[in-house]
């Protein structure tokens, strides 16, 4: 299976976050100007039948000190698979 979010989905998700972190609302537009690479995580994980559309995918931050993608998306753990996102981790999901 191929367990990623096609680019459709990802520019959707993008505009609806306004550009901002879903977890923390940290403006990722610089992020990407200088080429960093920014984490598109499914809601429901893919193995637990998420699917790849946009409304099942969630950018999050990857700069410390919040870090949203490893604290939202993986509960804090390094080698953990990705999890099952909150809603009520996702503040600003709509930008
Ligand atoms: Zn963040
Ligand atoms: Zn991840």
């Amino acid at each position: 299976m191929n367990a990623r979010f096609g680019g459709p989905a990802k520019y959707k998700a993008w505009d609806r976050q306004k550009s901002k972190c879903a977890g923390c609302g940290l403006e990722l537009r610089m992020f990407i100007m200088e080429g960093r690479t920014l984490l598109v995580h499914p809601i429901i994980p893919f193995k637990e039948g998420g699917d790849k559309t946009a409304s099942n995918c969630v950018i999050l931050c990857m700069i410390p000190p919040n870090n949203c993608h490893l604290k939202i998306g993986h509960g804090g753990r390094e080698d953990s698979e990705p999890c099952r996102i909150s809603m009520s981790d996702l503040p600003y999901l709509n930008g």
